[in-house]
């Protein structure tokens, strides 16, 4: 059934018996059931982990306090079977795809999409990592089709998601712009949703999803944080702005509310952080942008499930009415499974607030994996092995990406090397500069492939360490605006850089920055090649286009002129691992630190 026919059947329904209930109380009065249940099942920040995560990425600490494995798909799809009831929806806050292992990223996130579906997901908002590849991309993975570039992945062509994906604070820039997002409202051809968004904008992605459950129907908003262009690559959204989530919250409540939908549940993707080792079902989140979400949207939306901080919490808040809201969220990786029990009055359509229970469920990796997604993960697993595993070159210990006291890593700085070196020639750099969060994970000497200690890395690992497919580009900028760049890695400037983020400098790029000294004149004594950095001087610097886009609040790089893009930051570790062999960790010795 399409969700516009699933439309019209709730609004006849809630017209019908609304209209008969209301006349049949007193009779019945004791004999039909007021209410009916409804389970959601909820994960958030699945980023592709088909198999299980390794590491501290494959811990969490479980509801008795100790630390377990947990994730991997077999074994969720075993934990979901479990927890589901005839009463149960699954839905997920976003950061499905996107940054994800090379079993996923290989085919354009397909396979972590086709598990999704099959585990039953019905609705899903859209996470910043939904848009990695572009909003023309996720209107593939939504729709179907083969890749533009790629061509069609070793199952064929792609079906499209299974589940919805919304997303109500993401409105096209231009208000000519035609939407196709408005199924689950009739088309939006009332004249009073015609009315509200016309004040609101044209909504590039549906804004909420209706299933129904036991004959009610259950509205989701989908919501991704309003920060998603300082943290995705400029390009694939330029068409796109992703407006404040409360005002979108509210409007698409409106929307609900117009169509007779009460029962509502908001999935966002912005979240909280908490404290550590803390039991996935504590509350304890620090108050911040997911806490703002929670307690100043609408009302009439009576569940908020969060996602984004990777952080497990299970917390009631109270709405603007002072009415207690449930906001929770699910961990990471698919570490953790949130069930909502909840019952909806029949009558009213709407969720008693009283009665709505959550509880975060670890997936754990003692139950029995379940065989079908096993299988089906093992068939992706051999088609994606030749990739992985070859060789690309060695390393003589390992290099880490944890940082120094100056903020560099050594494994930053390494792909600063291997960044200039991929950029020198085409690009005419002089210097590079790398994003730190885009280091995604150290490099081994013990292989975590064969465990066998031999300093080879793979591809694999490679990918694992550079998942972003980023495009090296080089732009031509002067000294000071280099500088204020350098400015821009503190807090405390006016492009409201979140945490000091230290870009990882090639080695040919030294400088000093003082702690003491205000935003504006911490950074000095910039030197290219032992040479000092002029204000005037023209340079080439080299970075990935999510850093040239201004990502990460680096708005000083789109000031950069004469833009050339290169190859993928992938292909250039790659080929820098392939022709420096072995390579030695780094020393942290590019930046000098003051008080
Ligand atoms: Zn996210």
């Amino acid at each position: 059934m399409t969700s516009g026919s699933l439309l019209r059947l709730a609004l006849a329904g809630a017209l019908a018996s609304g209209a008969v209930l209301t006349a049949a109380i007193p009779a019945n009065a004791g004999k039909a059931p007021r209410t009916v249940p409804v389970r959601l099942l909820a994960l958030n920040d699945f980023h592709g982990n088909l198999e299980p995560p390794s590491g501290s990425s494959g811990r969490m600490v479980d509801e008795q306090g100790n630390t377990v494995e947990a994730g991997g798909a077999a074994y969720i799809a075993t934990h979901m079977k479990a927890l589901r009831d005839k009463n149960t929806i699954a839905v997920a806050q976003g950061d499905l795809i996107g940054a994800t292992p090379l079993i996923s990223a290989a085919y354009h996130d397909e396979p972590s999409v086709e598990f999704m579906g099959k585990l039953g997901l019905k609705v899903a908002a859209v996470g910043n990592h939904e848009f990695d590849e572009g909003y023309q991309e996720l209107r593939r993975i939504m729709k179907g089709g083969c890749h533009p570039v790629d061509g069609c992945s070793p199952a064929g062509k792609w079906k499209g998601a299974s589940y919805d994906y919304v997303g109500a604070n993401v409105l096209f820039k231009n208000r000519n712009e035609k939407t196709d997002a408005l199924a689950a409202l009739g088309g939006g051809n009332s004249p009073k949703i015609k009315k509200l968004l016309s004040d609101w904008g044209v909504p590039a992605l549906p804004p909420v999803s209706i299933k129904i459950m036991n004959g009610v129907p259950i509205g989701f908003i989908g919501l991704v944080t309003q920060t998603t262009p300082n943290i995705v690559t400029t390009e694939g959204i330029k068409d796109l702005k992703f407006v404040d989530e409360v005002k979108a919250a509210n409007v698409a409540s409106k929307l609900l509310k117009l169509v007779g939908v009460k029962a509502q549940v908001v999935l966002v993707h912005e979240g909280d952080q908490v404290e550590a080792d803390q039991s996935p079902d504590a509350c304890s989140a620090v108050p911040g942008a997911g806490n703002r979400i929670a307690t100043q949207v609408d009302p009439e939306i009576d569940i908020v499930l969060s996602g984004h901080s990777h952080q497990a919490y299970v917390c009631k808040v109270k709405d603007p009415a002072g009415r207690d809201r449930l906001f929770s969220q699910g961990g990471s990786f698919g570490r953790v499974i949130t069930q909502v029990d909840m019952k909806v009055d029949v009558r009213t359509r709407d969720i008693d607030r009283a009665s709505v229970v959550a509880d975060n469920h670890v997936v754990t990796r003692t139950v029995t994996p379940d065989p079908e997604i096993s299988a089906f993960v093992q068939t992706w697993k051999d088609r994606v092995a030749p990739v992985a595993n070859r060789a690309v070159g060695t390393i003589s210990a390992d290099i880490p990406n944890t940082a120094a006291p100056s903020g560099e890593t050594p494994l930053g700085n390494l792909i600063a090397d291997a960044q200039l070196a991929a950029t020198k020639e085409g690009g005419n750099a002089q210097i590079a500069l790398m994003n730190p969060g885009g280091v995604r994970a150290p490099l081994s000497y013990a292989s975590s492939e064969a465990g066998e200690g031999d300093g080879v890395v793979t591809y694999g690992e490679a990918f694992t360490v550079q998942p972003f497919n980023n495009l090296m580009q080089v732009v031509t900028l002067n000294g000071a605006q280099l500088k204020t760049i350098l400015e821009q890695q503190f807090t405390g400037g006016p492009n409201n850089q979140a945490f000091t983020k230290i870009l990882q400098p090639s080695s040919n790029f030294t400088y000093t920055y003082s702690q003491s000294a205000p935003w504006g004149s911490k950074v000095s004594d910039m030197k290219i090649d032992g040479q000092p950095v002029t204000d005037t001087q023209t340079i080439r610097v080299a970075a990935n286009n999510f850093l040239v886009g201004g990502g990460d609040a680096f708005l000083g790089f789109t000031e950069g002129t004469d833009l050339w893009s290169g190859p993928l930051d992938i292909d250039a570790f790659v080929d820098y691992l392939g022709q420096n062999n072995p390579i030695a960790p780094p020393a942290t010795d590019r930046i000098t630190v003051v008080p």
